[in-house]
Parts: structure tokens; C-alpha cells; sequence
């Protein structure tokens, strides 16, 4: 006899009716998964920054209600209407905005369109590769930004801001590995023997970052990826080297942008901007690929803290206030 449990899967669900905004930990049935043509068990998601935002409801990230967060996963194909995957398939998805206004990946199933997915990377387990995410995937992204425009070890130092967080911390150890000079920012004082263990050759306190600086200020980096917005990358851009190159990302310290255009058009400063979430997709299997290659396995794993599921809405807060450091994985079984 057909058994209704045996169709029911554990998610975090986001609803706003005629009672306010909410997050609650349920079991949902398995025809409520919207319209897609292939039908994943999620094995593990994370959770990110803009997943923080979603389910506390912090801003507004969630487009279409109820919404099951989660913008990204790793899992198996359980059935696809597309000859592109086979049931057992090995894939994962960030962005394209999934767990924004499709149902995402904090569930243990999820049902996407097939071009949103990609390979699991050989080189990673379903947990590597959500202990990377999409936090780590846009850290590569900035990396490759950095390096499009020229920079190279020897073109100088580069800053990351946010380091302690979940970019951060994967840019630190990606940069680290390519041999890059790294100098990490972070308001946590002590996170700096995570930082130095992951690479970093020196930690500065983001307060000198944090208030209006100087149009320009003493030329000190050759690259910078900032999580951070607002004074922190107007500051950053204001210290370039000539020639220099921000890759910006984040909004962690605000949407704002109170700069002056003095660091572009007298030191020739490019500012590339970096999105993960509609990023095309050969530009994804190359970010994945160079993580596969440049982000060593244990400080990966250093840098990782698994949680269950039902652990996610709890840590949410916590995550936007700057209390986790470096990656959340989610086992989606517990
Ligand atoms: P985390 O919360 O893990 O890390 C953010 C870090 O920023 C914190 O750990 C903290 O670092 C620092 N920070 C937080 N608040 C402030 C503040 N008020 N002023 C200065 N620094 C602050 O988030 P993620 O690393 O996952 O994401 C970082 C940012 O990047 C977010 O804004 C996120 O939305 C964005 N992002 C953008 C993507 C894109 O496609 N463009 C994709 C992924 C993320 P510390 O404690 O070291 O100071």
C-alpha cells in the first residue's frame, strides 16, 4: 500500500499569509516540489549569507511564498525528464535564483531546471563541495577576476576584507596557495591564527577601514576582494596600488558605495564586480575546476563546520551578525 511518509521530505520552509514572515523546520510532501525537470536528492546544502537573510527575513531575498531557502546544493539525480542526467548523476547548483524564487536546496529533495545544474567535481565529495558553496565558488570567481585583469604573486599584495567569513576565508586559502602575499581584515581579533593557518601573511583590524577616509590614501595593494561595501570598499579602492584591481562581491557592511572617483581616473584602478548568482555557465565548470585544483582539502576542511538541517534557522542570526567562522555545511539527513 502506497505510504505517504515514504513521499515526504524534511525541509526548512519560509511563509508569509495572513500570519507575519516565518521559517519553520517541517516535512512537506514530495508533489509540493515545483516545476522542473530534474528531481534531486539533496545530500548537502550551506548555509550562506543571503540564506542568513532569507529565513530571518532580514531583507528581502525571498521572492514568492512559501519558499523553501537554500541557494545551493549538492546531491543525486533521482529522476530527470532530460537525457543531459541519469538517476545517480552526481550534481550541484548555486544561485540562478533557487531557494530566492524557486524552492531551493535546504530540503533533502529539490526539483530544478536541468540547466541549472553542473557535474560534482571529481576532485570534491557532495560535503566539499557544499563545505565550498557558493560562498567559496564566488571566492574563486574574484580570484579569476584578479587574475584577468593581470594580477599575478609578483604584481604585489592583496587584501581580502571579511576574512574571517565564508568568501573570505576560501579566498585567503585559494590565494594563499597560489602564492599570493595575503593580508586578511576582520573585525575578530581573535580569528587570526584561523587566518594565519589558512594562509594569511598578516591580519589588520577593519576599523582602520570601517569610517570615511581620504579620497585617496598610501598606494599599498596590487588586488583586493571585498565582501564588506560601503566605506570599507571605498577605503580599499582609495588604497590601491596604480593600476590596482578590486574584485567586489558583498555587502556584509552596507549596499553603499561612498567613494570618490579619484582611485580610477588617477591611479587607473579597476573595480570588477562579482556575481556567482546568474554567472554563465562555462564560467562556472572553470571556477569549479580551478577549486578542485587550487583550494588545499584540509584547510577546506579547517575552515568547515557541519550542522544538521534542523539546525539551520538557529544558526541564521548568528551567521548575519558575524559569529560563524568561515563555511556552514548542511547534512541534510539529520
Ligand atoms: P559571512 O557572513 O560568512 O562573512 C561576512 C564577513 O564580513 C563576516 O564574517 C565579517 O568578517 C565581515 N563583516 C560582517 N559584517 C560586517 C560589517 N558590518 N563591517 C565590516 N565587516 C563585516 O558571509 P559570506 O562570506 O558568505 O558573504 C559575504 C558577502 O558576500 C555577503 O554580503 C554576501 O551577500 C556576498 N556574496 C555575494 C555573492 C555574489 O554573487 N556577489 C555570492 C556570495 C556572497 P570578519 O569577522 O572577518 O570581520
Amino acid at each position: 500500500m502506497f505510504n505517504i511518509l515514504e513521499s515526504m521530505f524534511k525541509a526548512v520552509l519560509i511563509e508569509r499569509d495572513d500570519r507575519p514572515y516565518r521559517a519553520s523546520f517541517t516535512a512537506l510532501e514530495e508533489e509540493r516540489l515545483p516545476a522542473g525537470d530534474v528531481t534531486v536528492r539533496v545530500d548537502y546544502s550551506t548555509l550562506n549569507y543571503k540564506d542568513a537573510l532569507a529565513i530571518t527575513g532580514r531583507a528581502p531575498v525571498v521572492r514568492q511564498f512559501p519558499m523553501v531557502p537554500g541557494i545551493d546544493f549538492a546531491g543525486r539525480v533521482e529522476q530527470s525528464a532530460d537525457p543531459a542526467y541519469r538517476t545517480g548523476d552526481r550534481v550541484l547548483l548555486n544561485g540562478w535564483g533557487v531557494g530566492e524564487h524557486h524552492w531551493g536546496g535546504l530540503a533533502q529533495l529539490a526539483r530544478v531546471k536541468q540547466e541549472w545544474l553542473v557535474p560534482q567535481p571529481t576532485a570534491f565529495t557532495a560535503r566539499q563541495a557544499m563545505a565550498v558553496g557558493t560562498a567559496g565558488y564566488t571566492a574563486m570567481l574574484c580570484v579569476i577576476a584578479l587574475e584577468r585583469h593581470g594580477v599575478t604573486p609578483d604584481s604585489g599584495e592583496i587584501l581580502v576584507t571579511g576574512a574571517a567569513g565564508g568568501v573570505g576565508s576560501v579566498a585567503v586559502a585559494v590565494l594563499a596557495k597560489l602564492k599570493f602575499r595575503v593580508a586578511a581584515v576582520t573585525g575578530r581579533p581573535a580569528e587570526s591564527d584561523f587566518l594565519k593557518r589558512l594562509g594569511a601573511a598578516e591580519v589588520l583590524d577593519r576599523a582602520q577601514f570601517a569610517t570615511p577616509g581620504k579620497p585617496l590614501g598610501k598606494e599599498r595593494w596590487a588586488g583586493a576582494i571585498d565582501v564588506v561595501g560601503s566605506h570599507t570598499l571605498a577605503n580599499v579602492c582609495a588604497s590601491m596600488r596604480y593600476r590596482g584591481v578590486v574584485a567586489a562581491c558583498g555587502l556584509a557592511g552596507g549596499l553603499d558605495f561612498p567613494a570618490t572617483v579619484a582611485p580610477f581616473i588617477l591611479r587607473g584602478v579597476t573595480l570588477a564586480g562579482v556575481d556567482s548568482v546568474m554567472c554563465p555557465r562555462a564560467e562556472r565548470l572553470v571556477a569549479w575546476r580551478r577549486l578542485g585544483q587550487d583550494l588545499d582539502p584540509d584547510k577546506l576542511e579547517f575552515l568547515t563546520e557541519e550542522i544538521g538541517l534542523s539546525q539551520a534557522i538557529d544558526r541564521a542570526a548568528g551567521l548575519l551578525e558575524g559569529r560563524i567562522r568561515g563555511r556552514l555545511v548542511v547534512d541534510t539527513r539529520r
